[in-house]
């Protein structure tokens, strides 16, 4: 819900004191309240309201803890991107902060004086609001339709701005998305004389265009020659702390995983080192020359002598679409 909408559908100004925002629920609550009301959306619109009336209620500046001794703040919480290298191997990330403060140019009001009268904002200058099917009053203009009060625009009629800070975060190496980093005394003020709470970042995986993560496995695609994954060879492979080097064995010439145990994200408390897992993806040749051109022939002519083990496959399509006279 808006403040704006909050305000009117309880029919206050900016300016209305709690005593009056409770006034204005009150009187509607009387009117909507489905024991009395039989209108079939009483129920809804009496929600409604008194959700409106919950919400400008803690908008309102608490002004002085009367009677209480909050000893600390309230924790904040908040999410916080991260990069799956600042993950592995710890660095610095930035956390954007927004405070919501009263609006220095209007005092939180939310309007300005203007010098000529204008519309009135709550209710367009009709001078009343609808709720549900009825007609009431404004309050913010007392049924005038028109006020000498213009919306503030450096709030545009809300009566905070919003301040932006920006922390550095240290972030050890081994932590995953989900984990929550702890900055102590940055979260809100006390009401008293108490500390701040504690500031709380949960974190989340900024996306990347390679790597992705599996608990603390590190993923990625290594395209490689067809001929590499058949015939084997030392292949390096990407990784946050730098390339490294897997040997691949003669194989089929279908993608294959292979891994490098603890490449992955590091080991941190009681989690273990993640692996890096590579996925081959085979790749075939796009042009050709003479000598390549016959070095497949010779292939080709090799593998036929070596019999139909080696593209089984194809022999049996063979042997059932061309069966010998
Ligand atoms: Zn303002
Ligand atoms: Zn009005």
């Amino acid at each position: 819900m808006k403040t704006l909408e909050a305000r009117k559908l309880l029919g206050v100004g900016p300016d209305a004191s709690p005593e009056a925002i409770k006034k204005a629920f009150r009187h509607l609550a009387m009117l909507w309240h489905p024991d009395r009301n039989p209108a079939p959306d009483a129920g809804e619109v009496f929600a409604r309201l008194s959700t409106a009336c919950d919400y400008l209620l803690e908008r309102v500046p608490a002004r002085g803890g009367a009677g209480k001794t909050a000893s600390r703040g309230e924790d904040r919480h908040q999410d916080i991107e991260i990069e799956i290298e600042r993950l592995c191997l710890g660095g610095q990330a930035e956390a954007v902060l927004e405070s919501r403060r009263e609006c220095a140019a209007c005092g939180g009001a939310g309007h300005v004086e203007s010098g000529h009268s204008q519309l009135c904002a709550i209710c367009q200058g009709s001078g009343r609001v609808r709720h549900g099917r009825a007609l009431f009053r404004c309050e913010a203009c007392g049924g005038r339709g028109y006020t000498r009060r213009a919306p503030c625009p450096h709030c545009e009629g809300t009566g905070e701005s919003v301040e932006r800070r920006v922390l550095t975060v240290n972030v050890p190496p081994g932590v995953l998305p989900g984990d929550e980093l702890r900055l102590e005394g940055e979260g809100y003020p006390a009401a008293g004389k108490g500390r701040p709470g504690d500031l709380r970042l949960r974190i989340r995986l900024r996306p990347h265009p390679l790597y992705t993560l599996d608990g603390g496995d590190l993923l990625l695609e290594r395209p490689v020659s067809v001929f590499t994954l058949l015939g084997g060879g030392m292949v390096a492979v990407p990784s946050p702390a730098g390339p490294r080097y897997l040997e691949i064995q003669p194989g089929t010439g279908e993608a294959r995983e292979q891994s490098i145990p603890g490449a992955g994200v590091p080991a941190r408390g009681k989690r273990a080192a993640g692996r890096l897992r590579v996925r081959f993806v085979p790749v075939l040749p796009t042009a050709q020359t003479p000598a390549l051109v016959k070095l497949y022939r010779a292939l080709q002519a090799e593998i036929d002598r070596a019999g139909q083990d080696c593209l089984p496959e194809l022999a049996a399509w063979e042997k059932h679409w061309l069966p010998k006279p």
